[in-house]
């Protein structure tokens, strides 16, 4: 009996992670993509690099920096030698490998995917380049057997569907013991050779789902997954045997279904599709930060039918597929900004050089944009800098005036979304320059004490000869503390000087702010009370008195703070997991669900107010929901 080994990974411990590559494909320019003739919106600008017009500041561009650039004249064969070959070989020792195209319906997945009769894609390439390892390596090592098979599967709102078994029920997903991912009941067929693999894939191919959107004619709605497993069997004992598994991956269109017009079933269809795609994107942004954090494979279908070819020892590349038209715009900076996640963000200000034509000024380019209903979209990560510039230098985009006001507050809110992580930073930032502009006015009031202490010191000492001296080194119009940087003044008045810098003990801004907090919470931190408490004795005079349970308590806190904990608390239910919603106060796994159901079929909650659409949240329940949440992520 064939026994299975465990193969680790030559180049990494079985236990380590590997990073999913990411790749950005840019179709070529279709003229009639373009009914405007607006010209392109997105260009490369090296095997790395490409540029995206600054949907705030036309005279702006936004860069991007991936794993690789396929610009608009790659080939096929070059896609395929770049992202997909090197990792044959390892499929056939018994190693896992995944390819995903990714993007905007339109953008080029399947062209990549599959291609054409003239242009083949990546599929076809793949699995005749398995055959041909498999024939090499029987030539070379004749202890071995190989046995190639397929199974192909779509995703279709959820629903594991068997593609080679039309008419099937939803599959489950299943995990062996040794960790394999398995869906029992779906076809695998064994294949002798690629002309073999033709036979069975067309006309599966055709059992698809597909259905027309607004954006493409033949717009793919599910997730369509090939899988190539390749068994190499040792002939003699023991008896090895290494199973590799292949995913090659179209994804369904990364398209915001509020603007492909979806509605009523394809909306639930829209909600499903996302839910898959927002948490692959997810994993990978997981995988690609390492740090053996938790990776959401269970939380989709889609995640959990990969776990064991994603991450891990697995080999992954996702090819971001982009179109140049305006009319993708949005979604081009979204799909972006989704791959790019993980990756640097290059963001400079790209003065009087854009990818526009020059007759169209960015007011006028703006509004067309807006115009052009789907060319102003996603927003995308920036660096701070960036963010400010175009935060004061761009001229102030008015979403109500336009019809498609909608799409920019989109893009706004999925900047804001996006900017998550800089901008808890910034607030970082902010925070340190307050302290440090706390320590500051104590050094100055520490300084004029010891300036008004050395005049008296001065008066009292007029008439002693050595005394006057050192009094003299007060008189001097420097600025103390430039004096004693560029002095050899005695060095006990030096230390003195600089004393009030000990002020680092001052009480984190954070827990001063909070001028008043209920008792109750105050329980529940001992360590913290202590310092409320005396920030309270300072600010106050003594305790407030207990507020009333509910009444007011908003008001004892300083506003900066609770806005920013109203922001954290939005931003949990816009983008936080199931266990990150679960994590809220008051939310269990139920309010949890819901919420994650809420913003699939509704999008992103545009306010805290938005949860009493939610079913059984009352006007008391949310109040207490906000209060508890405020004050818990205040506390902490
Ligand atoms: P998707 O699968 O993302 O919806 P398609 O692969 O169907 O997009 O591509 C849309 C259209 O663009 C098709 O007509 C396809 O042939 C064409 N196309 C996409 N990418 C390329 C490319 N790199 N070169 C030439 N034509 C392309
Ligand atoms: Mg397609």
């Amino acid at each position: 009996m064939a026994q299975r080994v465990a193969v680790n990974d030559g180049a990494s411990g079985s236990k380590r992670t590997s990073r999913v590559r990411v790749a950005v494909r840019l179709r070529p320019y279709m003229d009639k993509q373009d009914e405007k003739g607006e010209g392109p919106c997105v260009r490369g600008l090296d095997p790395q690099k490409l540029e995206i017009i600054n949907w705030r500041n036309a005279t702006e561009t936004l860069q991007y920096q991936f794993d690789v650039f396929h610009g608009e004249q790659t080939t096929q064969q070059e896609v395929f030698l770049t992202s997909v070959k090197p990792t044959l070989p390892l499929v056939l020792n018994g190693q896992n490998a995944s390819v995903f195209a990714y993007g905007p319906t339109g953008a080029g997945k399947t062209h990549t995917m599959l291609g054409s009769q003239e242009q083949p894609g990546i599929i076809p390439r793949a699995v005749k380049e398995v055959f041909k390892l498999v024939e090499a390596q029987k030539k070379e090592q004749d202890g071995w057997e190989y046995s190639v098979g397929m199974s192909y599967l779509e995703i279709y709102n959820e629903k594991v569907l068997d593609l080679l078994s039309p008419g099937s029920q939803d599959l489950p997903i299943r995990e062996d013991k040794d960790r394999n991912i398995l869906i029992p009941g779906l076809t695998h067929t064994p294949l002798s050779s690629f002309s073999d693999f033709d036979t069975h894939f067309v006309p599966a191919s055709l059992n698809r789902t597909t259905a027309s959107t607004k954006l493409n004619q033949r717009s793919s709605r599910s997730h369509a997954i090939l899988l190539i497993k390749v068994v190499k069997s040792q002939r003699g004992p023991p008896h090895r045997q290494q199973t590799g598994k292949l995913y090659l991956v179209d994804l369904a269109g990364s398209e915001d279904n509020r603007r492909t017009g979806n509605q009523g079933i394809r909306l639930k269809e829209s909600g499903a599709i996302n839910l898959s795609l927002f948490t692959l994107s997810k994993v990978v942004d997981a995988l690609n930060a390492g740090a053996g954090g938790r990776v959401p494979y269970r939380d989709s279908k889609l995640t959990r039918l990969l776990q064991d070819s994603l991450g891990g020892s697995a080999h992954s590349v996702m090819i971001t597929n982009i179109a140049p038209e305006y009319r993708y715009y949005f979604d081009t900076f979204s799909a972006l900004n989704s791959a790019a996640k993980s990756k640097q963000i290059v963001n400079r200000p790209f003065v009087r050089e854009t990818v526009l034509a020059p007759t169209i000024a960015p007011g006028k380019r703006a509004r067309e944009e807006r115009e052009a209903g789907g060319s102003g979209e996603p927003q995308n990560k920036r660096s701070k800098e960036g963010k400010r510039a175009e935060q004061s230098s761009s001229p102030p985009v008015h979403p109500q005036s336009s019809p498609d006001s909608s799409v920019l507050d989109r893009l706004m809110a999925l900047e804001k979304m996006m900017m998550g992580s800089a901008e808890r930073e910034r607030l970082n930032l902010l925070k340190t320059v307050a302290q440090s502009r706390k320590e500051i006015q104590m050094l100055k009031e520490k300084q004029k004490e010891l300036e008004d202490k050395a005049n008296m010191f001065n008066k009292q000492n007029e008439t002693t000869e050595k005394e006057a001296k050192d009094a003299l080194l007060f008189k001097t119009d420097l600025p103390p503390l430039h004096r004693k940087q560029s002095t050899a003044a005695k060095p006990r008045k030096q230390q003195a000087v600089v004393t009030p810098l000990q002020v680092s003990q001052v009480l984190p801004l954070q827990q001063c702010a909070v001028v008043c907090k209920p008792s109750q919470i105050l329980d529940k931190k001992k360590k913290k009370r202590v310092q409320t408490e005396v920030c309270e004795g300072k600010e106050n005079g003594g305790a407030d008195p207990p507020s009333a349970d509910g009444v007011n308590w908003e008001s004892h806190l300083d506003s900066a703070l609770l806005e920013q904990s109203r922001k954290k608390i939005l931003q949990t239910l816009n983008s936080g997991s199931l266990k990150d919603l679960k994590s809220l106060q008051l939310i269990g796994d139920k309010k949890a669900k819901l919420i994650m159901g809420w913003r699939e079929i509704h999008g992103d909650f545009t306010q805290l107010e938005d949860l009493r659409k939610l079913e059984g949240i009352t006007a008391k329940r949310f109040s207490s929901f906000i209060k508890a949440n405020i004050l818990s992520s205040m506390g902490k």
